[in-house]
């Protein structure tokens, strides 16, 4: 028999070796404490900066903002959750009841596959989980070390100028300048005018929307499917989300701790 993770010999009827195992259980449980981390490394950390709060940035972490909301995460642990619960005849997961936060749903499918790990690594597919959870306990790994930032371009709020500007996090306060029109704005400002400029859609990606509006990544989908908010290539029209956003009011999830709402609601809009 091999370790179907290493493939190193074994000499008991396992599939998986001492190692390997021990790796598994140590990973599942610091999944997480990363996914908990992962919210603090959305923004980049800016030094001596003097940034003022109000204008909120616009770079972010992509990876740290999937692994935050637990994107990939939870659909892993969760198919592997179900097979297990099958295997056992355990409650169906439909039958579960929904917990109330991220960080809740993934602490308790963690806490439920460490429980059921001795019977897990009896299972043929055992190389494969392992495989999964390795994964992701890497990337929970590499977003809370290190910064991935995403280039982002938006049109020119310049009437007749048909340039797009690129947001560079790293110019961010010295403010961004047009290369064709040589108009120069902070970032902020910039944003501002391409949203109001009625005669331009300004197309953002859902990320960065959330970040700029302070949303969370559920309640701006539910905007978007509520209002039928245009969609480009994966980016969506961020001036008519600005203009909906308030408009379903009780339907909507949104994140307490993070949406303009919530705020509003403990006063420190
Ligand atoms: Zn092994
Ligand atoms: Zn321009």
């Amino acid at each position: 028999m091999e370790c179907r993770s290493c493939q190193r010999e074994l000499n008991a009827e396992a599939l998986l070796c001492k190692r390997c195992y021990f790796i598994l259980r140590d990973s599942l449980s610091e999944i997480p404490a990363l996914q908990a981390e992962a919210s603090s490394f959305l923004v980049p950390g800016r030094t001596g900066s003097g940034s003022p709060t109000s204008e909120r940035s616009i770079g972010f972490n992509v990876s740290a903002m999937d692994y935050s909301l637990a994107s990939d995460i939870l659909p892993m642990l969760h198919g592997y959750e179900a097979k297990v619960r099958r295997g056992r005849n355990l409650t169906p997961p439909a039958l579960l009841m929904r917990q109330p936060s991220i960080e809740k749903e993934v602490a308790a499918t963690i806490q439920f596959h460490i429980a059921h790990l001795d019977w897990t690594l009896t299972q043929d597919w055992i190389g494969d989980f392992a495989g999964a959870v390795k994964e992701i306990h890497a990337k929970g790994l590499s977003v809370t070390k290190k910064f991935i930032e995403k280039p982002r371009r938006i049109p020119c709020p310049t009437d007749g100028c048909k340039a797009h500007v690129v947001i560079d996090i790293e110019n961010l306060l010295a403010g961004v300048t047009c290369i064709k029109c040589k108009t120069s704005w902070t970032l902020y400002r910039l944003i501002q005018l391409a949203m109001d400029n009625p005669n331009r859609r300004f197309w953002l990606d859902i990320e960065a929307i959330c970040l700029w509006l302070n949303m969370g990544k559920r309640e701006v989908l539910k905007v978007v499917s509520a209002h039928n908010i245009s969609k480009r290539n994966g980016l969506y029209d961020i001036a008519a989300i600005v203009k909906k956003r308030y408009a379903i009011d009780e339907e909507i999830v949104y994140n307490e701790s993070t949406s303009i709402r919530a705020a509003t609601k403990r006063g420190e809009q």
